[in-house]
């Protein structure tokens, strides 16, 4: 080592320990956070960074939320885990609370989003089998281009990720795809073994792109004229990510069945649900289908107060004012860097042109001016805070990836 090599900090150890001990199926940005309050985060040697990321929409109310810790700790000192062996007094409130939010009349608790989206091919393939009448192992799931639902092997399945899948076979049959937005393609595809349609209303992992206006109202039709269920997955974008408490609402629908995930954990647990009506819910029978972990009392009490939390503190109204706000102020950067800004609510996409630089670059470089956010693909700079975020607190960001396109500018 030169006398002028910088000398190693606690996070650069830290980031080769963990290279040696964790499976490589991320690329970090790199650095090591050690604590987070509301929309801040703190990294190893207590540099200060805005979240901008919020662990993919996971923390819509923002770090350790004070009440949502108390009842946390609360419940932790009374009842955290019996399965669903026994009943527990803690489920059915929040279920009748999700139920009450939605317009649907049932749940099925889960823990992780891609467990809500199993638990909802099951259910729709059950409804398609014995209340549609399909034949039996004849039941098909029509999806959409550039779809994420998560990552078990019969989800991959229908992914158009090439990396999602990659010597992962043999992969599960039963889905086909067609061009998402596209009303024609899918009337195309329907079968009279057509199950259901399952789509993110707005998607999210592809670069939060967003379908024409009238698009989803039209499927709704599609979907009730040849019989489909209609499932959302709204993991991402429910629960006021875009500017309205569901996506759905954006084009006055209600859909036959609702995946809900990320948020609905307040940032604190893993929570997720699937929610639809008692014709497809009661279609499961005791031992049908199941998860240790879901709807435990810790996670029922920390979901039912995320929800009276985003209700109380206006989440939805926020998401849409503020999220107006940001993207007004980031189409007016004019860096040549930005080819558009798009986005609903506080979800926004600056697709960076990739003949001039990788996302990535701009993500690091908004890292060292601290602001953290993440690329999803080579193109996108995804900014999705906390819904607790305030003005002035966009405007930092804002400045921030000012000055990061800059710099990255600098080094072309
Ligand atoms: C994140 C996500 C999932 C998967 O959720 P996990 O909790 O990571 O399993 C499913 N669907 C959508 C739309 C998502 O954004």
């Amino acid at each position: 080592m030169t006398a002028s090599a910088p000398s190693r900090t606690d996070s650069q150890d830290y980031m080769a320990f963990e290279s040696q001990v964790c499976a490589p199926n991320y690329l970090p940005i790199p650095v090591v956070l050690e604590r987070g309050e509301g929309v801040w985060l703190y990294d190893q040697e207590g540099r200060k960074y805005l979240d901008m990321m919020s662990a993919y929409s996971a923390v819509s109310h923002g770090h350790c939320h004070p009440e949502l810790v108390k009842v946390l700790h609360d419940q932790a000192q009374t009842l955290c885990i019996t399965s669903r062996a026994f009943y527990s007094s803690a489920l059915a409130p929040f279920l009748q609370k999700i139920c009450d939010m939605s317009g649907l009349e049932m749940v099925l608790p889960m823990n992780t989003g891609a467990e809500a989206v199993e638990t909802a091919i099951k259910a729709a393939r059950r409804w398609g089998y014995e209340v549609k009448g399909i034949p039996d192992n004849q039941a098909e799931i029509i999806v959409a281009h550039n779809n994420f639902h998560g990552r078990t092997t019969t989800i991959i399945s229908f992914s158009s990720e090439e990396e999602y899948k990659h010597h992962f076979g043999p992969l599960t049959t039963g889905f086909k795809e067609v061009p998402f937005g596209d009303l024609e393609a899918l009337e195309k595809a329907i079968t009279p073994n057509t199950c259901a349609f399952m789509i993110e209303p707005m998607q999210g992992e592809a670069g939060i792109l967003i379908p024409p206006v009238g698009w989803l109202k039209k499927v709704r039709e599609l979907c009730d004229k040849h019989n489909v269920l209609l499932i959302l997955d709204e993991v991402q974008t429910g629960l006021g990510r875009t500017g309205k408490l569901f996506a759905f609402q954006h084009e006055g629908i209600i859909p036959d069945g609702l995946i809900l995930g990320k948020a609905l954990g307040g940032g604190i647990l893993p929570i997720s649900a699937f929610v639809s009506t008692r014709e497809v819910l009661n279609l499961f029978r005791p031992g049908s289908h199941g998860s240790t972990f879901a709807g435990n009392p810790l996670s029922a009490k920390v979901g039912l107060k995320a929800l009276e939390i985003l209700e109380r503190d206006s989440y939805v109204q926020r998401s849409a004012e503020l999220g107006n706000y940001l993207q007004n102020e980031l189409k007016q950067l004019k860096s040549p860097l930005i080819t558009t800004v798009r986005g609903s609510g506080l979800w926004i996409a600056v697709e960076i042109d990739p003949k001039k630089a990788p996302a990535r670059d701009v993500c690091e470089a908004l890292m060292e001016r601290g602001v953290l956010s993440k690329e999803t693909h080579d193109t996108v700079v995804r900014l999705a805070p906390p819904l607790v975020i305030e003005k002035e607190q966009l405007d930092f960001s804002v400045q921030a990836l000012k000055e990061a396109l800059q710099d990255v500018e600098s080094k072309l």
